[in-house]
């Protein structure tokens, strides 16, 4: 039996019958469908869920950007009032549930700082106070713990918007209630790394001992990302491919060093899918439904899609999918590079994202020269998302860098095959048409270049008209493979344990 004076709040091994389950809050930017911008949205929307499945006390704190509606939520009503530099911000606390769950949702009100139209920047600008912002985030959901007496074994934080969340729990709250809450820091884009003016610090309360190699500094700028992967109890990322890659000068964004010094505390665990928002059998967005024993509902998908997007409808023309953020990161630019030839192959292109201004015109612009083969829909539009997925033959994903990539592991539930540059999350979740065998769900490049791209697409297209039984049986393979969230919820179950352990002996 270890010393008792040595023991600190939290979870131990020995207390299993009594806490057997670490509680836990995701304290994050995104969850959808209240406010997403990409993968982390859905992270935080669907994990959380599948950890109260197992039994986990957990829930989530967000900020209540304007776009969000109250109406019909609980609000608390004490205000909250959250340190930031000299000076205290009054925030209101709005209480909900996550959607089909009753794991508790937070949302922090504060107007001058939140009430926006978006999430970090506004469209073709910057937003000059994001420190300030994601810094009473992070403050806000420490000090929410404290007022909602909930004391979490372990607070689950999110890329750069709450990575200084580590840094407080070592510093303003190493004393007190929270000591003893470990941190686990998902780096789920480690590309995204914004630097804050070093005279900004004072905001955050930390103290100017944390601004050093080791910590938060970053070339005389505040890094908060770099912060919270010192600080941080234990990191990970969404699939085991990237957790090797950013260890790697190539691929670390500059933070390779770190992730490389940390490297025993890093571990992947590959993101789920929502299997309830993401299900081919009941999806709502859908003019038919399928399943993996009967794909007739998927025709009458492809044709509604061709219609959407004003493509011809030909049953017998491949579509070939995409749905992307467009940056630069997504290799967009590629498929416009060899557009003309991909043309060639007797395919059609369906397109949705925004983005680069530069990528979306060009993209408009295809369109225009090829009316009825390329559609194009510029903007978020989660319905024509499903659609995509469930109307195309084929998703393309030539991602430069790709951490994990959900759309790869819909368009396999939705038997549309995906084609993807073999890196990060990509490589872990498509398994490489084998010609020999007629096995595979998905067709794999490398490296990703226009020709790449090409040959993979023309190596699909091949399959698709040239070995219908084949095609057939890699969708049925792509449309059982097992994504759903209970796995990696056991493995960050796993992580939070392990995470304790380290934060009692810290
Ligand atoms: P990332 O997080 O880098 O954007 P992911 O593949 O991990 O990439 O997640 C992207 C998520 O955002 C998916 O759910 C995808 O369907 C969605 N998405 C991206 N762009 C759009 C868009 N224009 N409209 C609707 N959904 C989109």
């Amino acid at each position: 039996m270890k010393d008792a004076s040595r023991r600190t709040r939290g979870y131990h091994p020995e207390d299993r019958a009594v806490s057997p389950l670490p509680s836990v809050l995701f304290a994050a930017s995104e969850c959808a469908p209240f406010a997403k911008s990409g993968g982390l949205g859905d992270v935080v929307g669907a994990l959380p869920i599948a950890l109260r499945e197992r039994g986990h006390d957990v829930r989530v704190v967000l900020p209540r950007y304007g776009f969000i509606d109250t109406r019909g939520m609980r609000r608390h009503e004490a205000p909250l009032g959250v340190p930031l530099g000299a000076s205290e911000a009054w925030c209101a606390v709005y209480e909900t549930t996550l959607p089909g769950s009753d794991v508790p949702l937070y949302l922090i009100e504060h107007d001058a700082l939140f009430a926006r139209p978006y999430l970090y920047d506004p469209v073709g600008g910057w937003s000059h106070d994001n420190f300030a912002r994601f810094t009473c985030l992070s403050r806000a959901s420490l000090q929410l713990c404290k007022y909602l007496g909930f004391i979490p074994d372990v607070v689950h934080v999110h890329d750069w918007p709450t990575a200084l969340v580590p840094v407080l729990l070592n510093t303003v709250e190493a004393s007190g209630p929270l000591a003893a809450t470990a941190t686990v820091l998902t780096v789920h884009n480690l590309a995204y790394q914004p630097h804050f003016a070093a005279a900004e610090l004072d905001l955050a309360g930390v103290g100017w001992g944390v601004f050093q190699e080791q910590g938060l500094a970053d070339q005389g700028a505040i890094n908060p990302l770099k912060g919270g992967l010192w600080h941080a109890t234990m990191l990970t990322t969404v699939s085991p491919r990237y957790a090797d890659e950013v260890r790697t000068p190539a691929m670390g964004a500059g933070l390779d060093h770190v992730l490389r010094y940390r490297g025993a505390d890093l571990v992947g665990i590959l993101n789920g899918i929502d299997e309830r928002v993401w299900d081919p059998r009941a999806d709502p967005h859908l003019p038919a439904r399928f399943d993996a024993a009967d794909l007739s509902g998927k025709t009458v998908c492809k044709r509604a899609l061709q219609d959407d997007l004003g493509l011809a409808p030909e049953p017998l023309t491949p579509i070939v999918g995409i749905i992307a953020r467009l940056a630069e990161q997504k290799g967009i630019d590629l498929v416009l590079a060899c557009l003309d030839r991909l043309l060639a192959l007797d395919l059609q292109l369906a397109v949705l994202g925004a983005g680069d201004p530069a990528l979306e015109r060009e993209l408009l612009a295809a369109a225009a020269t090829y009316p009825g083969r390329v559609g194009v829909r510029i903007g978020f539009d989660e319905r024509v998302a499903h659609r995509i997925e469930a109307g195309a033959d084929m998703f393309l994903m030539p991602s430069r860098f790709e951490p994990c990539g959900l759309n790869q592991m819909y368009s396999q539930r939705y038997g549309t095959l995906p084609i993807v540059h073999a890196v990060g999350g990509l490589d872990d979740t498509v398994e490489d048409f084998d010609p020999a065998r007629g096995t595979g769900t998905g067709f794999k490049f490398h490296p990703a270049t226009a020709d790449t791209v090409l040959a993979a697409v023309d190596r699909a297209c091949e399959v698709w008209s040239e070995r219908p039984l084949v095609w057939r049986a890699m969708q049925r393979r792509a449309m059982t493979t097992p994504f759903g969230w209970d796995r990696a919820a056991e493995r960050y179950d796993e992580v939070y344990r392990w995470a304790l352990e380290r934060r009692r002996w810290w």
